[in-house]
């Protein structure tokens, strides 16, 4: 996942107008709420269950206002299926009901619904109600971001590589697909802050963070600050030949960005080394392997006199 797709959520629900969807087969309610929220929302419509989850497949709303009493599919129903689809899953939804039996309610909230708000509608309240959620959705996001993504270069941190190297690792097994990573190492970085000081190397970070960044074009690539000056890259489904062409662009894109290292005794410029481990799930491996594999192709492309890439295949 690039640092762009990681934050874009977010981003969107920050500036944006957000997304409301509206679920209701009864044109008087749709149009009453549609009055309401039309000014400081974008508001969208489905008339059943089906076509609201159809929506959400390839739009995701911000929030949802989803009426209880629709034939074939009922409101519950359409907020278990959208809380067991993890595309969905994070979307709050908010029953609206004629009803106001509080064993529906119970029910609601049992669904996975964040509120209740009942007929005939009370615009204040309406709306209250829906900026509150709107609020937390937003909150929850922001802390989502700030534990995923690394401070100094906007990439993924750490953590959350660590919990895709895991995933991607499981489901390429699973599919007998091939997983390829990348560790990258910047070449004599400490004689780079040495010679131009800590604040020019760590704008030196986010230009090689950027930089490795946009060699990614798909959406399943991860790339991420391992630690210090290391970066890390997983690429699901990517054989070899693929890797070492990815490996190569981000070498060549960041001796192509120029920054002066004068010290550096592989370039006058600042440069990476590479090492690729490719994995085809071979069973009594595991993702540990892939990158101690890595690491030591990584240490065969210092040795070689840096500036380069090292693979292998597992
Ligand atoms: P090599 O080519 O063998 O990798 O040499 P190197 O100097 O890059 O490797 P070494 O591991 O000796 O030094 C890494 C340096 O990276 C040490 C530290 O000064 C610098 N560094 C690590 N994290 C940061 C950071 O967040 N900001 C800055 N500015 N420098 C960092
Ligand atoms: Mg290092
Ligand atoms: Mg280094």
């Amino acid at each position: 996942m690039t640092p762009a797709e990681l934050v874009n959520p977010m981003l969107s629900l920050l500036y944006d107008k957000p997304m409301l969807l509206i679920v209701d087969d009864h044109v008087g309610s749709i149009q009453t709420l549609y009055e309401i929220f039309k000014e400081e929302y974008e508001v969208c419509v489905t008339m059943n269950g089906v076509e609201a989850l159809d929506f959400c497949q390839k739009r995701q709303p911000h929030l949802i206002l989803l009426d209880v009493a629709m034939p074939e599919m009922n409101g519950f129903e359409v907020c278990q299926a959208l809380k067991s689809n993890p595309l969905t899953e994070a979307i709050p939804v908010i029953f609206v009901t004629a009803d106001n039996d509080p064993f529906q309610e119970a029910r609601g909230l049992d669904a996975g619904g964040a509120d209740f708000i009942t007929k005939p509608f009370h615009t204040r309240v309406v709306m209250a109600r829906v900026h509150t959620q709107l609020t937390l959705r937003r909150q929850t996001d922001l802390l989502r971001s700030l534990v995923l993504i690394d401070d100094l270069t906007g990439v993924a941190n750490r953590r959350h590589f660590d919990s895709m190297l895991e995933r991607e690792w499981r489901r390429c097994a699973r599919a007998d697909s091939p997983l390829s990573l990348i560790l990258i190492d910047v070449d004599f970085f400490k004689l780079y802050n040495d010679c131009y000081g800590h604040q020019a190397g760590d704008a030196c970070l986010r230009a090689i963070a950027s930089a490795l960044s946009l060699v990614l074009k798909r959406p399943s690539d991860v790339i991420a600050r391992y630690g210090g000056e290391e970066f890390v890259c997983l690429l699901p489904d990517t054989p070899i030949e693929g890797a070492e062409r990815i490996a190569s662009a981000m070498e060549v894109a960041v001796r192509c960005l120029g920054i002066p290292h004068e010290k550096s005794e592989a370039l006058n410029v600042v440069t990476i080394s590479l090492g690729v481990a490719v994995s085809v799930s071979t069973p009594g491996s595991s993702p540990a392997e892939l990158l101690f594999c890595a690491d030591l192709l990584l240490y065969k492309a210092k040795n070689a006199g840096r500036a380069q890439v090292k693979s292998q295949q597992l």
